[in-house]
């Protein structure tokens, strides 16, 4: 507030004042009369100076405020654009208000200008209409959305995969609480989806081969068994191991070794079909689940398996070519009693019979032979 201001009004008062002091009233009463009007004058100047100051300090009130607006502006502004993830705004209804350029790019688009021409409703960037509706389901019942993984729709037609992550913002009006949008963030994971499907590949995968290891062999088996008990499905299971490899180690080395273990595992792949689960079992020895073959069906490919072992060469060097033999224990499902560890038991004996008889044979496991 200005200090001179109420400057006229102070002059008003001293003057009525002096007044006062003087003589100037002849009656009594004109000069209380007077006297009380001054007071009220004054009472009203003072009540003047106080709303003045009050307006004073709304104003400045007001610029703080403003102020403070200012900087959370900036603030969200400065986050919205140099985000790395993708951040964007709808109303209630899901239309799309606003997205950063990071949300834009991520989906193939150059600005984020160009992605609003393109798509009304955040909606339409969803590949899958029931990933949607659980988005909106969750928005409505809990207000929020959290980590949902969705694969997005790009500007080419491709897609990519994305984490989701948003809230519901209500405004406050005289009836109460309302909604008046979303603001949610997403992040590409499209990388890290594929690290995760790699990580998966290498935990089932014998990493020599590339054949699945055992633990994945034994995953698989035991799902298949229990299809095999529900459905009264055939399967069968091949024990392979590589006779006499001790010697290609001493002869060759262990290096090379490893490349003869390669070679026949190729063997097994292209003797095999699709649908046949190959799995290293450990060292030089593979198992094989042949899921709707029977016992004499197992016993063919087996064979199979074994002459295509023999005429395999092994390309060492043209003067020392290396061709290895296998002796392969063959057993098949034969009822609900038929356990993995039961066939796996049957599959090693029948094995150690085929070296027993000589090696570079198969050698089959009676169904009912016991243990
Ligand atoms: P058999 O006909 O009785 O099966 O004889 P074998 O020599 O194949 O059997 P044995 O169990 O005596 O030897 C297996 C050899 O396999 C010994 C081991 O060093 C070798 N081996 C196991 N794992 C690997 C591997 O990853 N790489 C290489 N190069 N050799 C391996
Ligand atoms: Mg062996
Ligand atoms: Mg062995």
């Amino acid at each position: 507030m200005k200090e001179n201001v109420f400057n006229r009004e102070a002059k008003v008062i001293r003057k009525a004042r002096s007044l006062l002091s003087g003589d100037v009233f002849q009656q009594e009463d004109g000069k209380q009369s007077y006297r009380d009007l001054l007071m009220e004058y004054e009472k009203l100047v003072r009540q003047s100076k106080r709303l003045l100051k009050m307006g004073d300090r709304m104003q400045h009130a007001l610029s703080s405020l403003n102020e403070e607006l200012q900087l959370r502006e900036q603030t969200y502004r400065g986050i919205f654009e140099n985000a790395t993830e993708g951040i964007y705004r709808t109303d209630a209804q899901g239309t799309l208000l606003e997205v950063n350029t990071a949300l834009a790019n991520m989906l193939g688009y150059k600005s984020a200008e160009e992605y609003l021409v393109s798509a009304d409703e955040i909606g339409t960037a969803f590949n899958n209409h029931h990933v949607l509706g659980q988005y909106n389901e969750m928005l409505n019942s809990k207000q929020v959305v959290k980590g949902m993984q969705a694969k997005l729709r790009c500007a080419e037609g491709d897609t990519v995969w994305a984490e989701i992550n948003a809230g519901v913002i209500e405004s406050q009006s005289a009836e109460g609480k309302q909604v008046a949008g979303v603001v949610g963030v997403i992040a590409d994971i499209t990388e890290r989806k594929r690290m995760m499907r790699e990580m998966c590949r290498l935990a089932r995968t014998d990493c020599l081969t590339s054949l699945w290891n055992r633990g994945y062999f034994v995953e698989l088996a035991t799902q298949e068994i229990v299809r095999c008990k529900r459905f009264d499905n055939d399967l069968s299971i091949l024990l392979v191991d590589v006779d006499y490899f001790k010697r290609v180690n001493d002869r060759f080395g262990h290096d090379v070794g490893d490349k003869v273990l390669v070679g026949v595992a190729d063997t097994l792949r292209e003797t095999l079909r699709e649908v046949d689960v190959i799995a290293r079992f450990g060292g030089e020895e593979f198992v094989v689940m042949l899921p709707d073959t029977g016992l004499q069906a197992a016993q063919q490919a087996a064979r199979r398996v074994r002459n295509a072992m023999r005429e395999q060469v092994f390309a060492y060097d043209q003067k020392h070519p290396i061709k290895v033999t296998v002796s392969i224990g063959v057993t098949a499902y034969q009822d609900s009693s038929t356990s993995l560890d039961l066939l796996l038991k049957r599959a090693d004996t029948a094995m150690y019979s085929a070296k027993h008889k000589g090696r570079d044979r198969v050698e089959y496991c009676p169904l009912d032979s016991v243990g």
